[in-house]
C-alpha cells in the first residue's frame, strides 16, 4: 500500500482564509497583521489587554525516549487539537517554528505528518514570517557591536581570547563552525578565532521564547554575557548598549504567528529554541495566546520527556507561571521494540517479546510525570501502518494492568477522527485535581539541582562533575548565578548520558563536563558531552530532493 506524502496531503487540502481561522479562535480582524492569505501575526499586546476571559487548560505533549526518526509528538499535538474540536471543544495548538537546518538536512520539516499537519507547510518550513531572520539579525548586530567596541579602543577591556558571543545563520553549515575573522590589517578589525552557531542555538532565540513582553525581552537581552574582560568580569549586551536596537529588530517577530491545521484548528507557531543547550519549546507569547483564546492549549516540548518535558516544566512553566492540566506521552511500537533491543532493520516486524521488554522506558517517563511532577498523564500510542493489532493490544493491556491511562491515536492516518479517543481522555484528565510540583527548587545549590534531575528523572546514581565543571560551578556561584534553573544538554537517546544505554537503565552516573550561564535566558546550561551548536549536512542532504516547478509549486519537503 502506498501513502501520500505529507506535502501531497497538505497541498491537496483547501485552507481557510486566515481571518476565518482567527474568527474561529475569537480573534477579531483588527488584531491581525496579514502575511499572505493563510498566515497572520497577532497584535498580542492589545488582544491580551482586551480579552477578559480566563485561561484555558494547558496540555503538554511529550514522548518516550525516541528513535532518530521521531515518535510523532508534533503529529499528535496537531491531531489531538483536531480531535478535541471534533468533540466540540475549543482547542488550539502552540508549536515551534522549524529551522532551515533540519529541513535541508536529515530530519525534514516539523509541521506534523499525514492527516495531522499545520499548513501552509511549505511556508512554515521555509522562512515563514521571517522571525528567524530577525533573530539572526539581532544576534549578529550584537556581534558587530562587540567587535566594533574592541576595534574602537576597547574601553571595557574585553579579553579577545574570551569572547563567547558567536555569529549565527539559520543553515546547517559546518564550514562556519570555527573561523578566523578580522583579518586584513588595522582598518579591518582585530583578528581572533570565532565561529557561527545555527540561529536556533543562539541565546537570542531562548530569550525571545521566554520573554513575557517587550520590556522583559529588553532586560533579558541586556543581561546576555558576550565576553569576559581581562580581569575576568562578565561583559554584557547591556554594557555595549545593544539591547534597545536588538529589541527593535525583534519587536515584529515577537508577535505570534497564526496558521491552521488541515482541519482549520487555530495554531500559533512561534519561536524554536534548540532542545539541548536551550529549553526546546515554542514562545511563552504563543502559549499565552493559545491559553487566552482556547479552552485547551495543546503544546509540544522537544525530545523525550526526560529532556523536553523536564525543561518545559522546570524552566518554562516556572518562569511563565504556567500550570499544565495534563500531559500526553507519545509512544510508538517501533520505539518500544528499539528499547527492547531490536535492530533498526527489523523494527517493522512483529515482535511481542521485544515490545514488552521495551516497556520500562515508557513506564519510567509516565512515573516521572505522575509522581515527580504530580500531573495527570495519558500514554498516546501513535499508530504506524506497520504496527500489528497484537502489538497495539499488548501495549494497551500492559498499561491498563499497571494502572496507566492509555489511548490509541490514529491521527496520522485519520486526522481529528483518529484523535477522538485521546481527546476524550485528555478532557477527563484536565478535570482531575493536580498538585503540580517542580523536580527541584531554585535555592538548592547547582550541584544539588543537577543531582536531583539525575536521580529523580533519569534514575541514575548521581551527578559527577569534572574538575573543569567544578571550577566553572564555583565561578558561576561567585558571579551570583547559583539560583538559576538548570538546562540539561544530554543525548536524547537514553535516560543516561550514554546513547547506547536503552530502556530504563540503572546503576549509571551522569558526567557534567561543562557548565555555562545563559544569563539572558536565565538558566545554567549543563553539558554532558559534546553538543553541536552548528550542525552539518549529511552525505545526501534533503535539499537535493526539494524543488519548485514553473508555477511556484514546491515539492520534496517532508
Ligand atoms: P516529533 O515531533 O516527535 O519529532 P513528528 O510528529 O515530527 O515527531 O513525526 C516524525 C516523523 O514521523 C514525521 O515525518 C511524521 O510524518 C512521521 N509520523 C508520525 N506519526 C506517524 C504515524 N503514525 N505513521 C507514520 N508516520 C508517522
Ligand atoms: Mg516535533
Amino acid at each position: 500500500m502506498s501513502y501520500k506524502s505529507d506535502i501531497e496531503i497538505a497541498q491537496s487540502t483547501p485552507m481557510l482564509p486566515i481571518e476565518e481561522v482567527a474568527r474561529g479562535a475569537g480573534i477579531d480582524g483588527k488584531y491581525l497583521e496579514f502575511y499572505g492569505r493563510a498566515k497572520a501575526k497577532i497584535d498580542y499586546v492589545n488582544l491580551l489587554k482586551d480579552s477578559p476571559r480566563p485561561d484555558g487548560k494547558l496540555v503538554l505533549v511529550t514522548a518516550i525516549t525516541p528513535t532518530p526518526a521521531g515518535e510523532g509528538k508534533t503529529t499528535t499535538t496537531v491531531g489531538l487539537a483536531d480531535g478535541l474540536r471534533k468533540i466540540g471543544k475549543n482547542a488550539m495548538v502552540a508549536l515551534r517554528e522549524p529551522s532551515l537546518g533540519p529541513v535541508f538536512g536529515v530530519k525534514g520539516g516539523a509541521a506534523g505528518g499525514g492527516y495531522a499537519q499545520v499548513v501552509p507547510m511549505e511556508d512554515i518550513n521555509l522562512h515563514f514570517t521571517g522571525d528567524f531572520h530577525a533573530i539572526g539579525a539581532a544576534n549578529n548586530l550584537l556581534a558587530a557591536m562587540l567587535d566594533n567596541h574592541i576595534q574602537q579602543g576597547n574601553a571595557l577591556d574585553i579579553d579577545t581570547r574570551r569572547v563567547i558571543w558567536r555569529r549565527c545563520v539559520d543553515m546547517n553549515d559546518r564550514q562556519l563552525r570555527s573561523i578566523v575573522c578580522g583579518l586584513g590589517g588595522k582598518p579591518n578589525g582585530v583578528p581572533r578565532e570565532d565561529g557561527f552557531d545555527i540561529t536556533v542555538a543562539s541565546e537570542v532565540m531562548a530569550v525571545f521564547c521566554l520573554a513575557s513582553g517587550i520590556d522583559d525581552l529588553k532586560s533579558r537581552l541586556a543581561r546576555i554575557i558576550v565576553a569576559y574582560s581581562r580581569s575576568g568580569a562578565p561583559v554584557t549586551a547591556g554594557d555595549l548598549h545593544a539591547q534597545g536596537a536588538m529589541a527593535a529588530l525583534l519587536v515584529e517577530a515577537l508577535k505570534p504567528n497564526l496558521v491552521q491545521t488541515l482541519e482549520h484548528t487555530p495554531a500559533f507557531i512561534h519561536g524554536g529554541p534548540f532542545a539541548n543547550i536551550a529549553h526546546g519549546c515554542n514562545s511563552v507569547m504563543a502559549t499565552r495566546l493559545a491559553l487566552k483564546m482556547g479552552d485547551y492549549a495543546i503544546t509540544e516540548a522537544g525530545f523525550g520527556a526526560d529532556l523536553g518535558a523536564e525543561k518545559f516544566l522546570d524552566i518554562k512553566c516556572r518562569f511563565a507561571g504556567l500550570k499544565p492540566a495534563a500531559v500526553v506521552i507519545v509512544a510508538t511500537v517501533r520505539a518500544l521494540k528499539h528499547h527492547g533491543g531490536v535492530a533498526k532493520a527489523a523494527l517493522n516486524d512483529e515482535n511481542l517479546p521485544a515490545l514488552e521488554k521495551g516497556l520500562p522506558n515508557l513506564l519510567q517517563h509516565v512515573e516521572n510525570i505522575t509522581k515527580v511532577y504530580r500531573l495527570p498523564a495519558v500514554v498516546a500510542i501513535n499508530r504506524f501502518p506497520t504496527d500489528s493489532e497484537a502489538e497495539l493490544k499488548l501495549i494497551a493491556d500492559k498499561c491498563r494492568e499497571l494502572g496507566v491511562n492509555v489511548a490509541l491515536s490514529e491521527v496520522w492516518g485519520k486526522g481529528g477522527d483518529g484523535g477522538v479517543e485521546l481527546a476524550k481522555e485528555v478532557v477527563r484528565l484536565c478535570e482531575l485535581p493536580n498538585d503540580f510540583a517542580y523536580a527541584y527548587d531554585l535555592d538548592m545549590t547547582i550541584e544539588q539541582k543537577l543531582d536531583a534531575i539525575v536521580k529523580k528523572i533519569y534514575r541514575g546514581d548521581g551527578v559527577v562533575l569534572t574538575a573543569n565543571a567544578r571550577k566553572q560551578m564555583r565561578q558561576l556561584e561567585e558571579l551570583g548565578f547559583g539560583n538559576m534553573p538548570i538546562c540539561m544538554a544530554k543525548t536524547q537517546y537514553s535516560f543516561s548520558d550514554d546513547p547506547t544505554l536503552l530502556g530504563a537503565p540503572r546503576g549509571f552516573e551522569v558526567t557534567v563536563r561543562n557548565l555555562k550561564v545563559s544569563a539572558g535566558a536565565g538558566f545554567i546550561v549543563a553539558l554532558t558531552g559534546e553538543i553541536m551548536t552548528m550542525p552539518g549536512l549529511p552525505k545526501v542532504p534533503a535539499a537535493e530532493r526539494i524543488d519548485v516547478d514553473s508555477d511556484g509549486k514546491i515539492s520534496g519537503l517532508f
